[in-house]
């Protein structure tokens, strides 16, 4: 599974991407980020280049006024060319384009299961300020997704939990492939050393049927926490 992320801000990607399950999952080129920064599709005119601008404005003012500032529909069209023609290099392959908004649809585990299935390459396209200049939906088919009932500053993360969620799906990237949540009967409260976890004076012990040995009265048990 390869991602696209169309993103102003490619460096806040970095820490979460490389550590732990998905960093690993990198190494084991079982997915793979590439990112696509829409300030790059912008050249500078003559006059930028001698100010020296430490980089081009890709948002501006909204039209008809209102608050904040909108991130102009070109640049991040550019960016999505760029992903595609990066994709075209592959054979096989099968595109999915994201948009994120808060009025979306709502993303899920069953969404995250079926672009694990059906796609090879998801492109990500992040929002910042006031949001995207809405003719861009005009120019490519995509899908409009949010990742809950809350505003955020940006679609950095609606991104990384989309390719977080999306990774584990994949085979080979958790440890062990049913420990998926989905694929148990259901989701239960979890134990690990130290049996009895002391603390401020009182003792915490590990449900004793789980030490029991017996698997049909700890499924049991599971099902009902
Ligand atoms: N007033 C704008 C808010 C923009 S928030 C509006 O109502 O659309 C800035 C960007 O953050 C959005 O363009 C989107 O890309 C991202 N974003 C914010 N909250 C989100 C959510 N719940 N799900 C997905 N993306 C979200």
């Amino acid at each position: 599974m390869r991602f696209h992320i169309i993103t102003l801000f490619p460096n806040s990607f970095d820490s979460y991407i490389n550590e732990s399950i998905l960093a690993r999952a990198q190494k084991e080129k079982i997915i793979s980020f590439n990112f696509y920064n829409p300030r790059e599709t912008v050249t500078p005119t003559e006059a930028q280049k001698e100010k020296e601008l430490p980089y081009l404005r890709i948002d501006e003012k909204p039209y008809g006024g209102g608050p904040g500032m909108v991130m102009q529909a070109l640049p991040v069209v550019k960016s999505v060319e760029r992903a595609l023609k990066k994709i075209a290099q592959y054979k096989k392959t099968k595109t999915k384009i994201i948009f994120f908004t808060p009025q979306g649809v709502s993303f899920d585990t069953s969404y995250a299961k079926n672009l694990a299935q059906k796609y090879t390459d998801i492109i990500l396209i992040c929002g910042r300020y006031e949001g995207i200049d809405a003719r861009i939906k005009k120019i490519i088919k995509m899908e409009e997704v949010s990742i809950g009932n809350y505003v955020l500053t940006g679609g950095e993360l609606p991104a990384m939990i989309i390719a977080d969620c999306v990774s584990r799906q994949l085979e080979g990237v958790l440890g062990n492939f049913d420990s998926r949540e989905e694929e148990r009967e259901a989701s239960h409260d979890v134990y690990t050393r130290p049996e009895i976890l002391e603390y401020k004076g009182k003792k915490y012990r590990v449900p004793k049927i789980l030490l029991s040995g017996d698997h049909k009265k700890i499924n049991e048990w599971r099902e009902k926490h």
